[in-house]
């Protein structure tokens, strides 16, 4: 679904991603692990051609992304993400939320925009939230939302950027819970995450990035069980 290969990208002189290749097939939970500024968010950011990359390529569902493509909102209708920091817009409700950009790309008639939200807000348990506004959830039930707002546009793959990271504790484990249902319902995706439990137990694929580089990847259970490098086994005995 997702070939990247030898992807270089720079900020100014400093080389971020330092010729990065991975492959993601359909169905795949991938994990990306590493220290801050290792370039997690950076790659991510480049499958959603939100950076352009300076070498290299990649390629989602077999089409070459640039971040200078005609049809670049075809593409972010295919590739979800979802970030660290809540998205919603504060000045719409929850369905508006949800169905603005369906509504806009013509994906579903209006008439059917309050269906839809339903339908995607049932899917991460918060149908009862459709009229609120989003300073009045939580910030476990906004991460869910926008969740929801990218379900809502059939994705074919999502990124998930720390998307528990801002929450309090006990708010991490029901946006957990709902990634863990996408995953089951055979949602490709892609992950940046300090949650080890969910890296080892729901990943398919575990990816170490260290200094711009994959630095390791596999199997999370035989990663985690067994690290190659000093480089990971020092990471995940800092993690613990
Ligand atoms: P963290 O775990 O802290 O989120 P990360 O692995 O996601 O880290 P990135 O955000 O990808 O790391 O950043 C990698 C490097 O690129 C960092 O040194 C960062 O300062 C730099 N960087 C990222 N975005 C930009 C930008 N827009 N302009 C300049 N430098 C950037
Ligand atoms: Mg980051």
């Amino acid at each position: 679904l997702v070939e990247i290969r030898d992807v270089h990208k720079s900020f100014g002189s400093v080389e971020v991603l330092k010729g990065i290749t991975l492959d993601v097939e359909k169905g795949d939970i991938v994990t990306i692990i590493g220290r801050s500024g290792s370039g997690k968010s950076t790659l991510l950011r480049c499958i959603n051609a939100l950076e352009t990359i300076d070498r290299g390529e990649i390629r989602i569902e077999g089409e070459r992304i640039a971040a200078d493509m005609p049809n670049l909102r075809q593409l972010r209708q295919r590739v979800g993400i979802v970030f660290q920091a809540f998205n919603l817009f504060p000045h719409l409700t929850v369905e508006r939320n949800i169905t603005l950009a369906p509504v806009l790309t013509g994906k579903v008639p209006k008439e059917k925009a309050r269906d839809l939200a339903l339908d995607v807000l049932a899917r991460v348990g918060l149908a009862d939230k459709i009229d609120a506004w989003p300073e009045q959830l939580s910030g476990g039930q906004q991460q869910r939302v926008a969740i929801a707002r990218c379900l809502a546009m059939s994705p074919h793959l999502m990124l998930f950027d720390e998307v528990t990271s801002a929450l309090d504790p006990e708010l991490v484990g029901e946006v957990l819970k709902v990634m863990e249902d996408m995953a089951r319902q055979g949602m490709t995706m892609i992950l940046v995450t300090h949650e080890m439990g969910f890296a080892r137990t729901v990943a398919t694929k575990l990816v170490f990035m260290h200094q711009g580089r994959v630095w390791e990847q596999g199997n999370p259970a035989e990663l985690f069980a067994d690290p190659k490098t000093p480089e990971l086994k020092n990471f995940i005995s800092s993690v613990k």
